[in-house]
């Protein structure tokens, strides 16, 4: 099975996602005030991902291993020994097995300290829609929206299109932040209600796309090139990530792409940052992230890369935001 099939598996296209967050009044994630939908669900595995809980479709458990005080409530209710106790000497220390753990989230329920929590939320269309159009007013006078975000809202196409339409049937701003690694088909569908497509571009390279990424950059540049073409709106986002795409050489391969379209295309610059560390710490996956240690970008370590799309025609803080703040006008 190829990555693309892997991706559109039909068992995941059908289905509808587990959410981890709807968050209200977001500046960063399209124009005005926004409220920003969370699927829980992605097929490609960035190794810098700052929403590590957006990756597994399933839900997941936080361990917060600071309030746990180890009175083994969660012991005894798991039904898989996911959670146990081992004993060393005379002491005994909880443990979690989070390969046996089901996510049936009973250790959640029991745990008196807050020490779990569940992560992945079941909500109908309905709900979401009802949750992600409460501040209606906020985006009438803001022109901000709904933007459908993730994990990738296209590893759920039918899902996704779904809730555009809907809310396009309230008349509100709709954007969608995508990876753009999609059957082109979806897009097309989707198109008609999506007023602004925020797709993300890790790098130019093919083969970091398929080694690192785990995904076809070809599919993700064509779908781009026709969003483009059908004159959707389309914003381009730049993570630059030390050691992967933040060379003289990545820049100018961005560049050197940016400047193919005839129409000028927007560009936010996402410097990393490490504020997502604690999260994969929560989810027991802190020895597998590479960025472990790894200190945030300032705007200024991006500095050269606003400089050359400068050169080639965008404008700062009209073309070109560090750090993606254009519901408040750019930065
Ligand atoms: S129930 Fe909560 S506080 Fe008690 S051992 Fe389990 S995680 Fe720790
Ligand atoms: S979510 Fe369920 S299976 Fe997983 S550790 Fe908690 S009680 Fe056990």
């Amino acid at each position: 099975m190829s990555v693309l099939e892997k991706h559109n598996d039909l068992s995941l296209i059908n289905k509808m996602p587990l959410f981890t967050n709807i968050q209200h009044f977001s500046l960063q994630d399209g124009p005005g005030i926004r409220t920003t939908v969370f699927v829980k669900g992605c097929p490609l595995r960035c190794p810098w991902c700052h929403n590590p809980e957006t990756q597994s479709p399933k839900v997941e458990i936080n361990y917060f291993i600071d309030k746990c005080i180890g009175c083994a409530r969660c012991v005894e209710i798991c039904p898989t020994g996911a959670t146990h106790v081992e004993y060393h000497n005379e002491d005994a220390f909880i443990r979690f097995d989070r390969n046996k753990c089901s996510g049936c989230g009973r250790c959640v329920d029991v745990c008196l300290e807050g020490a779990r929590e569940r992560v992945g939320n079941n909500l109908t269309l309905d709900e979401v829609v009802r949750e992600a159009t409460a501040d209606i007013l906020f985006f009438i006078k803001s022109g901000g929206g709904v933007t459908i975000s993730g994990g990738e809202p296209l590893f759920f196409p039918e899902f996704t299109i779904e809730l555009a339409k809907k809310l396009k049937q309230e008349y509100i701003h709709v954007a969608v932040e995508t990876s753009a690694f999609c059957q082109w088909h979806y897009f097309d569908e989707l198109r008609e209600f999506v007023d602004l497509f925020l797709v993300d571009i890790k790098t130019m390279d093919p083969g970091k796309y398929r080694d690192v990424i785990k995904c076809d950059s070809e599919v993700v540049f064509t779908n781009i090139k026709k969003l483009v073409d059908s004159s959707s709106a389309v914003r381009i986002r730049l993570p630059i990530v030390p050691g992967f795409n933040n060379t003289k050489k990545d820049y100018e391969a961005y560049v050197k792409y940016l400047s193919t379209f005839k129409t000028r295309i927007d560009v936010d610059i996402l410097p990393f940052h490490s504020y997502g560390e604690n999260k994969y710490q929560l989810l027991g996956r802190l020895d597998s992230y590479k960025y472990r240690g790894v200190n945030s970008m300032s705007n200024n370590d991006v500095i050269d890369l606003v400089k050359m799309l400068a050169s080639a025609g965008l404008q700062p803080g009209l073309n070109i935001t560090v750090g993606g703040v254009i519901g408040v006008g750019g930065s």
